[in-house]
Order: structure tokens, then sequence, then C-alpha cells
């Protein structure tokens, strides 16, 4: 059974982990990486997009950029086998051989079902966003 989510396979646009929606639009939101149901937190005031914070910042305009969103984060967002399974999807995604691409995910999805890095010593945070 396959926990990496099937829009990461069918190239859609997917969330991390973590993912700001306008308010109660969705009770629940699962994790595209891993399967999880994500935590809820409701009422959040803060730049829900990328755009808006750009606005705010460029503009100096904070108080129409703002807005209360709901936000979603993966309770595993932090684990550092969570941040190689994606390091592991994005490289996936460039790579320009199908059998390397398979083998990739299949290590990808290995290591969502044991929870469990399969390398060590190489520093994921980056990946982190
Ligand atoms: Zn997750």
């Amino acid at each position: 059974m396959k926990r990496i989510s099937k829009k990461i396979y069918d190239g859609k646009s997917f969330n991390t982990g973590h993912i700001r929606l306008k308010e109660n639009i969705r009770s629940s939101v699962k994790c595209d990486i891993c399967g999880k149901e994500m935590l809820k937190k409701i009422d959040v005031l803060g730049y829900r997009t990328i755009t808006d914070a750009k606005k705010a910042y460029f503009t100096g305009d904070q108080k129409s950029t703002l807005s209360v969103y709901d936000s979603f984060t993966c309770p595993d967002i932090e684990e550092k086998w969570h941040k190689q399974v994606i390091a592991i999807i994005k490289f996936a995604k460039n790579v320009p051989s199908k059998v390397l691409h398979d083998m990739l995910f299949q290590e990808a999805e290995e290591i969502v079902k044991n929870e469990k890095e399969t390398k060590s010593g190489y520093d994921f945070e980056w990946m982190h966003y």
C-alpha cells in the first residue's frame, strides 16, 4: 500500500506537511508526504500566502495583507525521515531516468512505512520551508 499521496505520483501540486487555508474551508487535511492527519490550528493571524508576505514587505502595508487562516501541520514535520522523504521526492522529480525515479520512490515509500531515515550523517534541515 502506498502512503505517499497519489498527487505526488501524478505530478499535481502537493503539501509537504504544512498548509495554510482560508478559515473553515477544511476540517481536516492529510499530509501528502506520509498520509497522516495534520494538526489543525484555527484563527491564526498572519500572512497566509507568500504573495501576501511579499506585498506587505514591499508596500509596507501590513494591515491589509494580514488575514485569519487555519494552519495544518503534520505531527512528524520535524522528523529526519520526513525531511529525507521530501528531499528524495524533489530529487526524483528532476532525475532524467525512469529506473532511478522508480527506485527513489520505492525508497521513499519504505522510509514512510518504517518512519526511519535510510541515510544518516546528512543534514536535511535545508529542505525545511
Ligand atoms: Zn507527514
